[in-house]
């Protein structure tokens, strides 16, 4: 059987030797594979929980056109998601473009002109800067009079509470809190953290609307943000909770009242979550969630093995090899453009859809240097989906995520690692 495997695998331009590193690194880590299929069992649990109370039927599968007025699918899925996550309401639209949409949209329905944002966490996600203002855009908060205001992560990484104390003012309306490290260098929020957090921040100003940004977080731990008293949680479908089947959309749920200003935003003022066709994609939407809770425990068992792969061969990896997972993203520190570049090479190389590209380094809008990005997805941009990326500036970092299935996340660790073997960046000793 394994000899099977291993020749398949051959077949796939996998070396034995590469082939066995990995199968011995694989036995390694068998009890933490184990948990995570722990957490994905009761995850999975509890979203056919969600599906059977809210009498999930085939009708909810077919599409509305035009106004979408009175869709059973899309009001089922809402009510689906908002048992799922724990909020009173929810809004899941296919109308929501990616994650950015969905933040800025949570943002710019519940704050007002001369109200405050405040971000307790450090630096939000780049796209965020331009929503904000923080970089000038059109339309951005700033431009309506909503200031901004940020307190950062101690050196030690723990959350400078007498500096959150001082920054919450009279103006102080809405707190964001970024679940994910993203690109960042600090570490990603356990829910945990995440409570306690928000209690603090309830015990300066209880009446502060405590958001989360809840990207690549989702069905990573038994708890989500609004069971710690987040009052939004807010996210992408073609990530996390859309299972890879999603093929657009985001998410915004938590309490009814954000919901709705939500909704008021997205569609218009009077007409709310009432309007919106689902144009017959829901059934991707339900079967997305339905699958998520497998698929990410197949991406997280994938960051785990590529943790312990690369940390093994000497490489300084983010998170460590056996630290406590709270989203589904890893960082490989390379500290050579080449290693970077075999990498993503090898995960394009892996992929289903357009295995046949090379990826190139390209000066991306936005960013300060080139940036590669190996991606062969179903769905386009989806990071659900296997795949890595990092700008060609030092540390020559690669960020990888996703894989629908855990055994192709381990074919495209592996064939990256191949890549570097046959170019000698990999220390040969450590390998064999
Ligand atoms: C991906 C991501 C976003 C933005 O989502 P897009 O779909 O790329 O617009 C925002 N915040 C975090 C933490 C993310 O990971």
């Amino acid at each position: 059987m394994d000899c099977l495997v291993k020749e398949q695998y051959e077949t796939l331009g996998i070396s034995e030797e590469v082939y066995k590193f990995g199968a011995n690194i694989e036995c390694e880590l068998r009890e933490r594979f184990a948990a995570i299929d722990a957490r994905a069992e009761y995850n999975q649990l509890k979203v056919l929980k969600a599906m059977q109370d809210h009498r999930v039927s085939a009708e909810c599968f077919n599409g509305s056109s035009g106004y979408g007025y009175n869709d059973l699918g899309r009001d089922t899925l809402e009510k689906v998601y908002a048992s799922c996550f724990c909020g009173e309401d929810a809004l899941v639209r296919p109308q929501i473009t990616c994650g950015t949409h969905a933040l800025a949209l949570a943002l710019m329905s519940n704050l007002r002109p001369g109200d405050e944002l405040l971000s307790p966490v450090g630096k939000p996600y780049d796209t965020l800067e331009e929503v904000i203002g923080i970089r000038p855009s059109r339309g951005s908060l700033a431009e309506y009079g909503v200031t901004y205001r940020q307190v950062d992560l101690r050196p030690d990484g723990e959350f400078d509470y007498d500096g959150i104390k001082d920054a919450i003012n009279e103006r102080t309306r809405l707190v964001t809190i970024q679940r994910s490290k993203g690109y960042a260098a600090r570490k990603t929020l356990s829910v945990a953290r995440i409570g306690e957090l928000i209690s603090f921040i309830r015990s300066v100003k209880p009446d502060v609307i405590c958001m989360v940004d809840n990207c690549y977080g989702e069905f990573v731990e038994e708890r989500e943000p609004l069971e710690v008293g987040a009052d939004m949680i807010v996210g992408s479908l073609i990530k996390n909770p859309g299972g890879g089947l999603a093929p657009v959309g985001g998410y915004i749920v938590g309490k009814r009242e954000c919901v709705e200003n939500a909704a008021y935003r997205l569609t218009s003022p009077g007409l709310g979550k009432e309007v919106g066709a689902s144009l017959g994609i829901m059934q991707s939407f339900y079967q997305g969630l339905f699958l998520a809770p497998t698929v990410v425990a197949g991406a997280l068992k994938g960051a785990i093995f590529a943790a312990n792969i690369y940390e093994r061969l000497g490489f300084s990896v983010i998170p460590d090899g056996s630290e406590s997972r709270h989203d589904i993203i890893q960082a490989v520190v390379f500290q050579n453009p080449d290693a970077l570049i075999a990498f993503c090479e090898g995960i394009q190389a892996a992929a289903p859809v357009d295995s046949y590209v090379t990826p190139e380094p390209w000066a991306m809008p936005g960013y300060d240097s080139d940036v590669i990005m190996a991606a062969g997805a179903f769905v386009q941009g989806s990071s659900i989906e296997l795949s890595a990326d990092g700008p060609l500036k030092p540390p020559y970092a690669v960020y990888f995520q996703g894989g629908l299935t855990w055994f192709h996340a381990k074919i495209g660790i592996l064939k990256s690692l191949q890549k570097l073997k046959e170019r000698n960046l990999v220390n040969r000793d450590l390998l064999w």
